[in-house]
């Protein structure tokens, strides 16, 4: 594959990516799918989809965990409800993330993705050294089928993501970096948190958000908007991503299901802007 192909992120019927034929009508090249409801996630529905994606040309490059009865409404229910984090569904959790690796597998594709949640801030805590040694025996388990995991960014700082990193100290554990999601959670200038985790970064989501204001940062939302309209200044996120040494996908996430002639026409703009950014960049 050339240095940063285009990607978006895409969804079968959980999650909010968009839908396969928009990605063949635009002629994009890869994607992350976020993994389809638990009853779907079978052989056939895999070969089915592998058929459509080889049909038009698209590459599956991460397969994104989701768990039933996560909700992003607002911070502190997202840090109530979201990944690996709320203790009494981590179990369960677990074991449906391995389904979702199976079918990453079933997919052709060695490598998954996941919000973990909100890592718990006490190194020392219970809870954390329990989350420690849970994605340390799930990554073990990913290993035997040279499988990795890529860790969302934004509910954390890149600091404490690093620590998080350095105590779970497996090599098929990675970072997915979205610069959007440290504005919106208010946890981080999106570069430099880039290049603190980059050495980590093995695949990135392209979106952009702009701020929360002054006191409400960290509490409340920020706001999602198309890529170019927020405060992710994309000729820097590029410039940084070569820094780093990125190479791999661009993969433009839009989150506006409810509205998918929005979504579209965003995706395309997104598009647009990657390709003359990068050709600027890359020259
Ligand atoms: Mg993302």
């Amino acid at each position: 594959m050339e240095q940063w192909p285009i990607g978006v992120f895409t969804s079968l019927d959980a999650g909010l990516g968009v839908q396969i034929d928009v990605v063949s009508e635009l002629n994009i090249p890869s994607i992350h799918l976020h993994a389809p409801h638990a009853g779907n996630r079978t052989q056939a529905r895999a070969q089915e989809f592998l058929g459509v994606c080889a049909d038009g040309g698209i590459t599956i490059t991460c397969v994104f965990c989701g768990f039933e009865g996560e909700s992003y409404a607002d911070i502190p229910t997202t840090a109530e409800t979201v990944g690996l984090v709320p203790e009494a569904t981590r179990a369960e959790r677990v074991e449906d993330a391995r389904e979702t690796a199976k079918f990453a597998r079933d997919l052709g594709c060695d490598t998954l993705g996941m919000h973990i949640g909100f890592v718990p801030l006490d190194r020392l805590g219970d809870s954390y050294k329990n989350l420690i040694t849970t994605t340390q025996t799930f990554l073990d388990e990913l290993a035997e089928y040279d499988q990795k995991l890529h860790l969302e960014t934004g509910q954390e700082t890149a600091d404490h993501l690093l620590d998080f990193l350095g105590d779970v100290n497996r090599p098929n554990l990675y970072v997915n970096f979205d610069p959007a999601n440290m504005i919106l959670y208010g946890t981080g200038d999106p570069i430099e948190a880039l290049k603190k985790v980059g050495p980590h970064v093995r695949s990135v989501h392209c979106k952009d958000a702009v701020w929360a204001p002054g006191e409400q940062r960290g509490k409340s939302w920020g706001r999602e908007v198309a890529l170019g309209e927020g405060d992710v200044d994309v000729r820097r996120y590029l410039q940084t991503l070569k820094d780093i040494g990125y190479k791999g996908p661009l993969t433009i996430e839009r989150e506006t299901p409810e509205d998918r002639e929005g979504q579209k026409a965003d995706i395309q703009k997104a598009v647009d802007i990657l390709t003359s950014t990068k050709s600027s960049v890359l020259s």
